[in-house]
């Protein structure tokens, strides 16, 4: 049976003591005072009183956050099935490269003719990114998905800008299915957001889509396969209606794990697209970060009079090589850029990783990725295939790719057991529960995504432990309302675990809680 490790661990500002001491800082050596200096920092801003740190030795810090990895559920304890997220494993020899001193010590102000080796492999992996997608172009600069997909909004205003037709150009089209960010990033970027409904068998509804398409549309936006798990089988009519009016095809590049090495964007008409590095190329993620989301797009001309291209547009440094010299620099944003969306170049640790992977797995190591993860994605679905209580809406019949949603509707009309109380069930296990009530167009959701990574007993048990739920939500709902049992933190209080008033998400604010000085 599974039980997680309880332990009462305090916070680390509450361990240690009074001037002990964990880390010895090396004495600055003599070569580099005499070539830097002796470094003054200014007295108005040298603090009075100083910074209220934790003062602990190595062992209770390495005690410390042991314990806390103890209370945890991570992709290095069993499978993370959270759809759409795609949880892969993060093979540990791209953390050697990721984190090998002689790249992650360096400073974004270096000269770039010390960091020639780090800008060789950004070159490289802008090519193999823009090749993986069927761009002819990337930019590394974006930090997340959803900063991925805010830059290409904001090229698809700049495109239309240029183009002198943004009074027009009002609108963006995105389907029902869609991630929350997509609607965000459109909303941000000063479009109206046209949402259009899914048809019964997943695609988009053509109809619907015909009936808002016009003048006033600038733009698409889609992941493909869907965040059902459906390819979207009516893309190029898609493309070619939309491009007719003169509007841009935005790949979310979230799915593309689905379809790397079968499909790409590029040949299905998107103009630009996203990748979530840390979904598709394994880096790992969760907790906010870092995250990468290159953008990459298919160049064309924009305007032959002033001979503005669609890659003037991309955010961000972009790395360029000079065949003559050798060199590698950093080409700043022009004046047709979007610009600079956040500091200095990229994430860089976790796109290292994803040049690892991909250089491990090979191309035909990407291929068989997909493969893996599909086949038993389409696995699973056959084990659940008819569970009581449970449905797969959309699709029926089709083969899905990179992931499946289940709804639980029937069983929480039947019993009351919801998706949340399945989902607090698998935890009782030691699974991860998979990504809940999303997409919102599936009532009781269960988005479920295991990856290349898991292998196929736990698949199977995964699917086993979901034919004990429903047997368990059946026979004695009480008990599935008051999972999980065995984990270090029981049921909570999500609507409190959401609110602002009870979040603490600094020490500070902590303190002042408990002092009562915040409410
Ligand atoms: C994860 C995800 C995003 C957002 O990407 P982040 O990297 O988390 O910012 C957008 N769309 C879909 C379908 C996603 O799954």
């Amino acid at each position: 049976m599974y039980k997680q490790a309880k332990w009462s661990e305090p916070l680390v500002f509450e361990l240690g003591a009074k001037e002990r001491i964990g880390i010895n800082l090396p004495e600055v050596e003599e070569e580099v005072k005499q070539t830097v200096g002796e470094i003054k920092i200014p007295d108005e801003i040298r603090r009075k009183i100083p910074p209220n740190l934790p003062e602990l030795s190595e062992v209770e810090v390495v005690r410390h956050f042991t314990r806390l990895t103890q209370m945890s559920y991570g992709v290095d304890n069993g499978p993370v099935p959270l759809g759409s997220c795609t949880m892969k494993y993060n093979p540990r020899i791209a953390w050697d490269i990721a984190f090998n001193s002689g790249i992650s010590d360096l400073h974004p102000l270096q000269d770039v003719k010390t960091v020639q080796g780090l800008l060789e492999i950004m070159y490289e992996l802008q090519k193999w990114l823009a090749n993986i997608v069927g761009m002819d172009i990337c930019s590394l600069h974006p930090a997340a998905g959803a900063h991925g997909e805010l830059a290409g909004v904001l090229i698809i205003r700049k495109y239309h800008e240029i183009k002198n037709q943004l009074d027009k150009k009002t609108e963006i089209i995105i389907p029902d299915s869609a991630h929350g960010t997509n609607p965000a990033s459109a909303a941000m970027g000063g479009f109206k957001v046209v949402e259009i409904p899914s048809a019964p068998d997943g695609n988009v509804d053509l109809d619907a889509l015909k009936s808002v398409v016009g003048e006033s549309t600038a733009g698409l936006m889609i992941t493909n396969p869907s965040t059902l798990g459906l390819f979207e089988e009516n893309i190029l009519e898609i493309a070619k209606l939309l491009h007719e009016y003169d509007a841009l095809l935005y790949y979310d590049g979230a799915n593309l794990n689905g379809i790397m090495g079968y499909a790409r964007p590029g040949d299905m008409g998107f103009d630009i697209a996203h990748i979530n590095i840390h979904k598709t190329f394994s880096s790992p993620h969760g907790g906010g970060g870092p995250g990468a989301g290159p953008v990459c797009i298919k160049d064309k001309l924009v305007d032959p009079d002033r001979n503005i291209w669609l890659r003037d547009l991309l955010p961000g440094y972009i790395v360029v090589h000079d065949e003559k010299t050798g060199l590698f620099t950093l080409k700043a944003p022009g004046p047709y850029s979007v610009g600079l969306l956040r500091s200095f170049f990229a994430n860089t640790v976790p796109l290292l990783w994803a040049y690892t992977y991909i250089l491990i797995m090979g191309p035909q190591g990407l291929r068989k990725a997909t493969e893996h993860a599909v086949i038993i994605t389409n696995y699973f679905a056959k084990l659940v295939d008819g569970l009581k209580g449970f449905e797969i809406p959309y699709g029926k019949g089709r083969y899905r790719k990179h992931e499946i949603v289940l709804s639980a509707k029937p069983l929480a009309d039947e019993t009351g057991v919801t998706a949340e109380d399945v989902a607090k069930g698998l935890l009782d296990s030691g699974f991860y529960a998979p990504t809940i009530y999303f997409p919102l167009i599936v009532k009781e959701a269960l988005q479920i995504e295991f990856t290349e990574s898991e292998t196929i007993e736990n698949v199977e048990k995964y699917a086993d432990r979901l034919k004990e739920i429903s047997k368990t939500a059946y026979n004695n709902p009480d008990e599935a309302k008051n999972w999980p049992k065995n984990t270090s933190v029981g049921r909570i209080d999500v609507v409190k675990a959401n609110h602002p008033r009870y979040i603490s998400p600094t020490w500070r604010i902590y303190v002042k809680r408990m002092r009562g000085v915040i409410q």
